[in-house]
């Protein structure tokens, strides 16, 4: 059994330890102590880090009552020389002081907002730049500004933040925020004036050392929300980078931080406009081009057999110039554009060519060549490889067309 020191001491990250056991564990080398400021993943807070003999301990979970020390499999046989000897261990501090920042900023949120909104705390998370925590109910804008503003509040207030082990009958008179997970030797952390709660992770003695408790983003969750916020150095990274990209856009926007957002709609709204002057546009040049092409076609049995070969085009604008030149009587119509090795076609005809059916002359001369796609007997279209789509296959199609005439 590992006496696990760091329940009574959160600032002690170098100490002296003896060895009792190393051996392989799961993927890596578990080493044992007889005493360990470690914090070992759980309740919410992720393990410590650092060094045990000079070994690095990238992991630390706990197992009945054992706190066991994951170092890396290829260090078995060094970590063995150290065994039942007594060694320096190291807690990387400024992960340790990150992770307390997030697990006490964590408590003072969720006490906040039970305080203030009886919003109950249903889920936690801290990941490797923010955490989350989901309440059961939603609130507003204004509710979430109160919120940051309270729990804010209470950092700076400095308040102290004491650890209890209660007997039964204190604990029964303890204003507890939520049910403990264990039934003997409860231990419970309060926050003066704000907040009793069962726990066992580290904590601050004092609120300032948190930091800045900074909202990031509030989504929907089940019949609540989540949110995502930082403490400390956490809302320090965040509020640099979102600050980098910030002044990026001001300078961009040629705007201040105040005139930054009328900027963007602004530039959005220009941007919409031009858009859909550009589609305007386009549409006027695909009436025009249409009529030159109407007027240029080979005219056989009184039809104009329009073919449009353009490589710039798109399929949507294929079928957007076949379709301009539809609204002619008496056009058949077929555009094509190659791109990267791939022809894609249109094939259409007007409304009063009823006795041309395009599906059937796509089933007669396209389909039997492996060529991909489909329509209707007034419009095909498809895709096929450059190395089948010839003049000769253009000849062949329109011999076929023009024998239903
Ligand atoms: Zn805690």
């Amino acid at each position: 059994m590992t006496e696990a020191k760091y329940l009574e001491d959160a600032y002690t990250t170098v100490f002296s330890a003896k060895v009792t056991r190393v051996e392989p564990y799961q993927e890596a080398v578990g080493i044992w102590l007889d005493q360990t400021y470690f914090y070992p993943e759980g309740g919410g807070q992720p393990s410590d880090k650092g060094l045990i003999c000079a070994f690095e301990i990238e992991n630390v979970q706990k197992q009945d009552g054992d706190i066991i020390h994951l170092t890396s499999k290829s260090n078995l046989e060094a970590a063995m020389a150290c065994l039942n000897q007594t060694t320096e261990c190291t807690i990387d501090f400024k992960r340790r002081l990150t992770m307390m920042q997030q697990h006490t900023g964590q408590h003072i949120l969720s006490a906040c907002a039970y305080n203030l909104f009886e919003s109950k705390t249903v889920g936690l998370h801290v990941g490797d730049d923010y955490v989350t925590v989901d309440l059961d109910q939603k609130l507003s804008d204004e509710a979430l500004l109160t919120l940051e503003n309270t729990a804010n509040d209470v950092v700076f207030q400095n308040r102290p933040i004491r650890v209890h082990y209660p007997d039964d009958e204190t604990l029964r008179a303890m204003p507890l925020r939520k049910t403990p997970k264990v039934t003997k030797d409860i231990r419970v952390i309060e926050i003066e004036g704000i907040d009793f709660s069962p726990c066992g992770g580290t904590h601050f003695a004092r609120t300032s050392q948190v930091g800045l408790i900074k909202i990031k983003k509030v989504t929907p969750y089940k019949s609540g929300i989540r949110i995502e916020f930082g403490c400390g150095y956490y809302a320090l990274g965040f509020m640099q980078h979102r600050n980098t990209i910030f002044n990026h856009m001001i300078q961009q926007f040629s705007a201040t931080d105040d005139t930054l957002p009328s900027r963007v709609d602004q530039t959005l709204d220009a941007l919409n406009n031009a858009q859909q002057h550009t589609a305007e546009l386009e549409q006027e040049l695909i009436g025009v081009k249409a009529q030159q092409i109407f007027d240029s076609a080979v005219v056989v049995g009184g039809v104009h057999l329009c073919v449009i070969s353009d490589k710039n085009l798109t399929m949507k604008q294929l079928q957007a110039q076949a379709g301009a030149l539809t609204s002619f009587a008496s056009c058949v119509i077929l555009a094509s554009s190659e791109h990267e090795g791939q022809v894609q076609f249109v094939l259409s005809r007007s409304a009063d060519l009823t006795q041309i059916d395009l599906k059937a002359v796509f089933g007669t001369v396209l389909k039997p060549l492996g060529v991909r796609g489909g329509g209707s007997i007034q419009a095909v279209q498809g895709a096929v490889s450059e190395n089948v789509w010839s003049d000769t296959l253009i000849s062949e199609l329109t011999q076929e067309i023009i024998a239903k005439l």
